[in-house]
């Protein structure tokens, strides 16, 4: 295999100077310098494609790029100074979608379990900043382990939002044609489509796209063209992402995890080839398995705990998201194909040809764009990405004064571009679930799954079974929304407590009731977007412009805080320098 490997780099990247070994287990490890960043990464893709190689890690460099790299020691050295902390029997680092869906599968046991994130609030890294579509598994490389997680999770979902009290909304997504040219193409979807087992995908004819989704025939209008077909996946849903992952993790606290926000695992403890817990900055947390949702972060997660196997290589995603005042084209995620549309998204090797979608809230968004980046904390957005979404955008009624919010997400994604989930081979306790990369959110419940059979089979070899409580509780009930209530539900609920009749986000109409029911959560939220992914105070028109001084006030009263000491999103974000109140009146 590694012939084969020096071969492609030979032939293929001659002007890289870049080199391969490999180890005994497929993972090659490439060192040198890329010309460019973007080369760089197809290098990495292009290896991992060799047959045999099961894994690429990097030690790439690129031309005048600079790799930023997280320094871990302020917090093991703060870690050691404080000694013990616990003993627990898992420790999952890292409070995302994947994490989160971990620890609730595991508190149906007999076993303690604590979640270490370092962000001031679960929810904090790509689980808050992407499109919330539960993917049907029509886009993703039959055979590969997204292909089976993707449909799997898709269909575990109804049942997470049954227990959980999230909105989920089965949608569907319908992609309509024009051309005939474009028939082949359908059909080749299609064809992905029922080889991962995507429930009732089928094609429709015009008649049926148009009794589907009405609101195309306006599309027809514009492109002075007759739809002839589409590709219906009726499995297709959407969710707000950040409020599975607090549902998830109120439930796991319910039933007994631990949740340590703010707090950074720095090192990994292993010893003679078995994990042996974690050093955080709070404490050393000794465990007899860690499991590691650490996103783009989880490659290094891998290498503390001597399992060098993959390298994250962050793919960031802009997404722009509308106002309400100009509702979605589509109740379903639909949108006509063209080929001049597709010829422009393969023009352009950045996009993921995300077009528009729509919140569960019905804002519209558009994007995400797709787009390499050596920095694993890039979430900055610019002109040019602003322009990309727009360029997504199909809706005539929409235009840039609708566009509300840009934000960015990265994507943790390897060059293999599959999930890394599995023990490790080399630190026995030690269970990888990394390269979470899209659709991770849709694949969720499957992940948690899987993860949890890996734990729960390795303690059953051991001849050491975990027992399922009888007393789990797997229901969380449904927050209050004054939002959707009607004005007679509103009455009834103001009058038995006035605290429901004080709005506080005019946008969203978020009442002082709704912030106060969060910040008394069992997962306390202590910023302002922390407060914003619970209730959306702050998601309207003026972003927080008028709400986010009277959160803060709250904030601070109900967690008995200085309101200096109230952030926006967790440390080092303060939004007050100093009460200068006095000084002022002076
Ligand atoms: C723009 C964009 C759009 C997307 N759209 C979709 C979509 O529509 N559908 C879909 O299915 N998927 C989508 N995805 C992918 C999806 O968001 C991810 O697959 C998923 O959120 C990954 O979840 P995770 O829990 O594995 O990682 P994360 O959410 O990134 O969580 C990892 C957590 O680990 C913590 N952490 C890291 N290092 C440490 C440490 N040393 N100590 C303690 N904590 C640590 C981080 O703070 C973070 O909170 C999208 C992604 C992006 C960026």
């Amino acid at each position: 295999m590694i012939d084969e490997v020096r071969k492609l780099l030979a032939e293929k990247f001659a002007g890289q100077n870049v080199s391969a070994t490999a180890d005994e287990r497929g993972i090659v490890t490439l060192s040198g310098e890329c010309t460019d960043w973007k080369t760089l990464v197809r290098v990495g893709q292009a290896v991992a494609k060799v047959p045999g190689v099961r894994n690429v890690v990097s030690d790439m460099t690129a031309k005048g790029v600079t790799i930023p790299h997280k320094d871990y020691t302020p917090f093991v050295k703060a870690g050691m100074e404080k000694g013990v902390l616990d003993k627990v029997d898992v420790v999952i680092i890292g409070a995302g979608i994947s994490g989160c869906g971990i620890a609730r599968e595991l508190s149906r046991y007999n076993l303690s379990v604590t979640v270490v994130e370092m962000g001031d609030d679960v929810a904090s890294g790509a689980t808050k900043a992407n499109n919330g579509d539960i993917h049907a598994g029509h886009a993703v490389q039959p055979g590969t382990l997204k292909a089976r997680l993707n449909v799997e999770g898709n269909r575990m979902y109804t049942k997470w939002a049954e227990e959980l009290g999230f909105e989920l909304q089965r949608c569907g997504a319908l992609y309509a044609i024009v051309e005939p040219e474009m028939m082949k193409a359908l059909g080749m979807v299609l064809k992905i489509a029922r080889a991962n087992h995507v429930p009732g995908a089928r094609i429709v004819n015009a008649k049926e796209a148009l009794r589907l989704e009405p609101k195309l025939a306006a599309e027809e209008e514009r492109l002075g063209k007759k739809i002839i077909a589409g590709l219906w996946l009726p499995s297709m849903g959407v969710v707000e992402p950040y409020q599975v992952a607090v549902a998830l993790a109120e439930n796991a606290a319910k039933n007994g995890v631990k949740f340590l926000l703010d707090c950074t695992v720095g090192q990994v403890l292993h010893e003679n080839g078995q994990v042996k817990g974690v050093v955080t900055e709070k404490g050393i947390i000794y465990a007899d398995y860690v499991i590691n949702c650490a996103g783009v972060y989880a490659d290094e997660i891998s290498e503390m705990a001597g399992d060098r196997c993959f390298t994250i290589h962050p793919r960031k995603g802009t997404i722009a998201i509308l106002d309400k005042s100009t509702p979605p084209m589509y109740s379903a995620l639909a949108g006509v194909a063209t080929i001049a549309r597709v010829m422009g998204t393969k023009k352009d090797p950045e996009s993921k040809g995300g077009g528009m979608c729509r919140t569960p809230e019905w804002n519209p968004l558009l994007g995400p764009s797709a787009t390499e980046v050596p920095d694993k904390e890039d979430n900055t957005t610019t002109p040019e990405d602003m322009e990309y979404a727009m360029s997504r955008n199909m809706d005539p009624n929409a235009g840039w004064g609708d566009v509300i919010r840009l934000f960015a997400g990265v994507r943790p994604a390897d060059f293999k571009e599959d999930f890394v989930i599995g023990m490790s081979d080399i630190t026995h306790g030690f269970i990888n679930v990394g390269a979470i990369q899209s659709p991770g959110l849709a694949s969720a419940p499957a992940i948690a799954q899987m993860a949890v059979e890996i734990l729960l089979d390795d303690r059953a070899m051991g001849g050491n079974p975990a027992e399922a409580k009888t007393d789990f509780d797997p229901i969380e009930p449904r927050h209050v929304e004054f939002r959707h209530m009607t004005q007679q539900q509103r009455d009834e609920l103001i009058a038995k407590d006035p605290r429901y009749g004080r709005i506080i986000c005019r946008c969203e109409q978020i009442t002082e009731g709704e912030i106060l029911d969060a910040v008394h959560s069992r997962i306390v939220p202590t910023s302002i977007d922390a407060i914003k992914r619970r209730t959306r105070a702050g998601m309207g028109r003026c972003q927080g412009g008028f709400c986010q001084p009277r959160v803060l006030e709250l904030l601070a009263r109900e967690l008995g805080r200085d309101w200096v000491d109230i952030t926006l999103k967790g440390r080092g974000s303060n939004l007050l320098v100093a009460d200068n109140r006095e000084e002022v009146a002076k």
